[in-house]
């Protein structure tokens, strides 16, 4: 009898270099499945959901040119995964792991109901945890340190697609674009290789470059790694660390793995500082706290930076790093609103929204993480707007009701004179909001609630 097996797709989905694929497609035949929580992609926001449907449909194209296609299923895995696994008599299951409490827990309950271990491994990260650790074989809760741990270990090799003839699903099974109720637009390996590809014609600049939001400085891979349609490893070795710029992107991708690391090892970081004397600072509250949220989660905060950004977010499901620095920063150090509020908003809205990442990106802004920014580093969302966008490119694409004012004025319209407000067409308190604070006194506050909590002296 023909020894078949069955890949489960998480976030994964692709088919070059990935182990789990390559483990299950080593055999006789080879099935692939992906199972759709409900539960799940309600929470997803709709940018996340789109990109999700799309990559699925995308998958199905990379198994239809491997003969076979894409299984999908919606429902609980604890139930699907034995069902489909007993259906087609799969002598195994294959995955690749992933570091969050949910999935951790889900794959045990599937293990139990399977009746047997899931056959793991790992190909979502470039080093999986456990492999980067201190000569104390501890994680290091400092990045540079385990940068340069990070650099030291090998990677291992790519794998290749396995041979055996791929399944195709059960007839009237649906797809992705039928659930979505409007044919998704396939989103693929082969576009996420493509966009690679472009990359490596600008990714030398990346260090000059990749703090302006204005420009294409960066490389726009992160939903394609959220969902697995580039393997981290594959893009670490097509762009070497020859040069500088190719260097500074690797070095991101670093940082990526630490985060995951850090979740594995702390599966609460969505709801735990991991400086945990940073849960007693008294966190703004009530209706003072809920309108600041509005205000920022809507782009009406009155600093065009933070709007621009939050504006950005809702249209496109994107934001730039520095610009996911300086609205995060804006939430918690200038509304003085719990990190976790904002964590879990942007997490909901990005397209590559992922909770090692998010959390542990918005643990460092709020200084609650094991290596993060100084808690008394507070970003000026002026000055920081001046230094990022100097000519207000940024802005004006993001909030054209600003478009009119000069390049200094932009970045402070309740600066700018009477004269110069009215030609521009900008009436404050009417077409744009004051700012809700005072960036100064805010800072003030904040640094005197973190100092209360952390008991510290300036
Ligand atoms: C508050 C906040 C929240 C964030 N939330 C997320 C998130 O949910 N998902 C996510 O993938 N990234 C998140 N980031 C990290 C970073 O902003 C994005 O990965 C980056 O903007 C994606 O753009 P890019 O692909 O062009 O990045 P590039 O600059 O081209 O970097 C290459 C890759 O390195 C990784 N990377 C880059 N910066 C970081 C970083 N600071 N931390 C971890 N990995 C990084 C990403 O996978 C990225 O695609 C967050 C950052 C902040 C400050």
């Amino acid at each position: 009898m023909a020894a078949t097996a069955l890949a489960w797709f998480r976030r994964d989905l692709r088919l070059h270099d990935n182990p789990a694929w390559a483990a299950a497609a080593a055999g006789d035949e080879v099935a692939a499945l992906v199972v759709i929580e409900p539960a799940l992609l309600e929470a997803a926001g709709p940018w996340r959901r789109q990109a999700y449907l799309r990559a699925l449909a995308g998958l199905d194209q990379s198994l239809k040119e491997a003969g076979g296609g894409l299984r999908v299923e919606v429902g609980d895995p604890v139930e699907v995964v034995p069902r489909v696994a007993a259906d087609i008599s799969a002598a195994k299951v294959t995955v690749n792991a992933d570091v969050t409490r949910w999935s951790v827990a889900r794959d045990r309950r599937v293990a139990e109901a399977l009746q047997r271990p899931l056959d793991a491994y790992w190909g979502t990260v470039v080093h999986a945890p456990g492999l980067v650790l201190t000569a104390a074989g501890t994680l290091s809760r400092v990045f540079t340190p385990f940068y340069k741990r990070w650099l030291q270990t090998p990677i291992p090799g790519e794998v290749e697609p396995g041979s055996a003839p791929v399944l195709a699903p059960p007839p009237g099974m649906r797809l992705p674009d039928a659930l979505s109720g409007k044919p998704a637009e396939p989103w693929s390996e082969h576009d996420a290789l493509n966009r690679l590809d472009r990359w490596q014609e600008r990714v030398d600049g990346y260090n000059d470059d990749r703090d302006f939001p204005a420009t294409q400085g960066t490389s726009a891979l992160s939903t394609a790694l959220r969902f697995g349609l580039l393997s981290p490893r594959h893009a670490v070795a097509a762009i070497g660390a020859h040069t500088a710029g190719r260097a500074g992107f690797v070095r991101q991708l670093a940082w990526r793995d630490w985060y995951t690391h850090l979740t594995a090892e702390n599966p609460d970081i969505d709801r735990v500082s991991l400086r945990p004397e940073y849960d007693r600072i008294a966190w703004a509250s009530g209706a003072e706290a809920d309108a600041g949220f509005e205000a920022w989660r809507h782009g009406r905060t009155g600093y065009p930076i933070v709007d621009a950004a939050m504006r950005e977010l809702a249209g496109t499901g994107g934001m730039h790093n520095r610009l996911r620095m300086i609205a995060a920063s804006f939430l918690v150090k200038d509304l003085l609103i719990d990190w976790r509020r904002g964590e879990r908003w942007f997490r909901h809205m990005l397209a590559d929204g992922d909770i090692a990442q998010n959390a542990g990106n918005w643990q460092w802004v709020a200084g609650a993480g094991p290596d993060a920014a100084p808690y008394f580093r507070v970003f000026n969302p002026v000055s920081q707007s001046r230094k990022f966008d100097p000519a207000g490119r940024y802005l004006r694409r993001w909030l054209p009701e600003l478009a009119g004012l000069g390049d200094r004025d932009i970045h402070t319209p309740w600066e700018a004179r009477p004269l110069d407000l009215a030609s521009a067409g900008v009436d404050l308190g009417t077409t744009y909001p004051p700012p809700i604070v005072d960036h100064a006194e805010a800072r003030q506050r904040t640094l005197a609630a973190y100092k209360e909590a952390l008991g510290r002296n300036p």
